[in-house]
């Protein structure tokens, strides 16, 4: 359904915006004053805080300048690692993949794994958050060298940021099994166009594809490579079961750190895995799909476009291992604890 305009148009609306900027630049100092208060630091990071320039501050006053090629080119790779029930999950191997990004994009940000592990510790600690999102980014950064264009010139930087934990799809409606929309105007840009291995911000693929979901009422989208195999979607890997046989994309997709705890968390199960293309017409004769992802374990799917699995619900093996995930994450043997800030 086309949504309503927000809001009144015109003249009327422009002044009040404008208005709006004026009261918020007159504002601004204060605000600013209080964040660095007591007060402001007892309310302050709740919504979330980052880690930039060596400083944590509330994610509310943290920014890029406009020059940075993190803004102008999308020039970040990332990693996102969940922190559940007061410790880290898998730290090592989000860190891992984060160094290979780093090391793939030729980023070098002058902070070695124990400086990068004490910001995420301090940042989160400081936050006070038991359940969180986390972030961390490593930037092009800006240019010192005027008018160059060499990418070698650039001052690489690292920042990170947390937001209390992100279920990328709501719990209430992961159980009943979600609804993904295959994009039709887009392809998941080519492996050798972009590494999908290496993890990015280049998410206009995604974007579209969001947008088509969204537009047709589905929750998100998972989109086909130029082969029209499967591959994967905004922030999640794609499983397809079919018996006891689970099967994922392997070529062209980000190799989750929870579609590898899902492979594991097979073999515990006594099912079969496998990592290979999956086609299109393969895949419409799935007996369950699921999603895998850092933003809330494995998500049970019902509806696949205009196509129903598991009779239009969370298949049995779905839930069983999403079970098993929030199990899993609570393990001694994957957990690091929060430590008490450094500083
Ligand atoms: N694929 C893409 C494109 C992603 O952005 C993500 C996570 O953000 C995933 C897959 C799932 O990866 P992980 O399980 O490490 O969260």
């Amino acid at each position: 359904m086309p949504h309503a305009p927000h809001g009144p148009s015109g003249g009327d609306a422009r002044t009040r915006i404008l208005g709006r900027i004026v009261r918020r630049s007159l504002l601004r100092p204060f605000l600013l004053h209080r964040r660095n208060g007591i007060l402001g630091a007892m309310t302050d990071f709740k919504t979330g805080a980052a880690f930039l320039g060596g400083d944590i501050l509330p994610l509310g006053d943290a920014g890029l300048p406009l020059t940075d090629w993190g803004v102008t080119h999308s020039d970040i790779v990332y990693d996102v690692v969940p922190v559940w029930r007061g410790a880290f999950f898998r730290l090592n191997d989000y860190l891992d993949r984060f160094e290979a990004s780093m090391n793939g994009a030729r980023m070098e940000v002058g902070m070695d794994r124990a400086a990068i592990i004490r910001a995420l510790h301090d940042m989160v600690a400081t936050a006070g958050m038991n359940d969180a999102y986390v972030a961390m980014v490593a930037a092009r950064g800006r240019n010192p060298v005027p008018g160059s264009r060499d990418p070698r010139d650039c001052e690489n930087h690292f920042y990170a940021w947390c937001v209390p934990y992100v279920h990328i799809v709501a719990p209430e409606a992961a159980i009943k099994g979600t609804s993904v929309w295959i994009a039709k105007s887009v392809r998941r840009i080519p492996k050798d166009s972009v590494n999908p291995r290496l993890k990015n911000y280049h998410w206009g693929d995604f974007t579209s594809g969001l947008f088509e979901a969204k537009d047709n009422g589905f929750e998100t989208t998972l989109l086909l490579d130029h082969d029209g195999h499967v591959t994967e979607g905004p922030g999640f890997n794609v499983f397809a079961v079919f018996g006891d046989t689970v099967v994922t994309p392997d070529d062209g997709v980000l190799h989750g750190i929870t579609r590898q705890t899902v492979l594991e968390m097979c073999s515990a199960a006594g099912l079969k895995t496998e990592t290979r293309a999956l086609p299109l017409d393969e895949f419409w004769q799935a007996d369950e799909v699921f999603l895998s992802s850092s933003g809330g374990g494995v998500i049970p799917v019902a509806q696949v476009d205009e196509r129903y699995f598991s009779n239009g619900s969370a298949g049995e093996r779905a839930l069983d291992l999403r079970k098993r995930y929030f199990d899993w994450i609570s393990q001694d043997r994957f957990r690091t604890p929060v430590a008490a800030p450094s500083r």
